[in-house]
């Protein structure tokens, strides 16, 4: 967050970052986080990196992360923050709807922005056992898990309701 708002960084709340857009609240984090079940060395792709919060939170768990953001100002900003404080995130500026294929598959994959439903472009890029964790819906999302069985279907399963920005498809320079 900027500065001028350090004020306001321990709250438990949503709050804008600029683009229309917001750094999820620290509770979404932390519920987000754990679904994943981070392990040392894991490859994680996220998309919607916003402010960089949730990437770092990754990284200090020892994830080698590769996050999409598709507002470019958001993707500069987090990008040269994130290297400041010393993470070394792969940031792209892009479409998350796309994932990264050439850098797949990946252990978990986190989308921090409302699906409209399971991206199966983003599934397919999920290791065997691996995990998804997505907000789906709406207005109001409810948090899923998704697991890659053995043979390649979904298990999915539903957690508590949130309230995220919506995933988007196109690019914002
Ligand atoms: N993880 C972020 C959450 C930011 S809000 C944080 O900790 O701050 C969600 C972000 O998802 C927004 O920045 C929004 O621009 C981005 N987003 C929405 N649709 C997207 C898409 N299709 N690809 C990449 N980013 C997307």
């Amino acid at each position: 967050m900027d500065n001028a708002f350090i004020e306001s960084a321990y709250i438990d709340k949503a709050f804008p970052i600029g683009s229309g857009q917001t750094i999820s609240q620290p509770y979404t984090v932390a519920f987000q986080t754990l679904l994943l079940g981070i392990q040392k060395g894991d490859k994680v792709l996220e998309i919607g990196t916003g402010s960089g919060y949730q990437t770092a939170i990754l990284c200090e768990l020892g994830a080698k992360v590769f996050s999409i953001e598709r507002h470019k100002l958001l993707a500069d900003k987090a990008k040269s923050l994130l290297e400041k404080l010393g993470y070394i995130p792969k940031i792209h500026f892009g479409d998350g709807f796309k994932g990264l294929p050439a850098f797949a598959p990946f252990d978990k994959i986190i989308i921090t922005c409302g699906a409209p439903d399971i991206p199966q472009s983003l599934f397919e890029q999920l290791k065997t056992g691996g995990v998804m964790v997505v907000p789906v819906g709406e207005d109001v999302q409810v948090m899923k898990t998704v697991v890659k069985k053995p043979d390649q279907t979904m298990e999915v399963s539903d957690f508590n309701s949130f309230r995220f920005v919506p995933m988007l498809g196109n690019k914002v320079r």
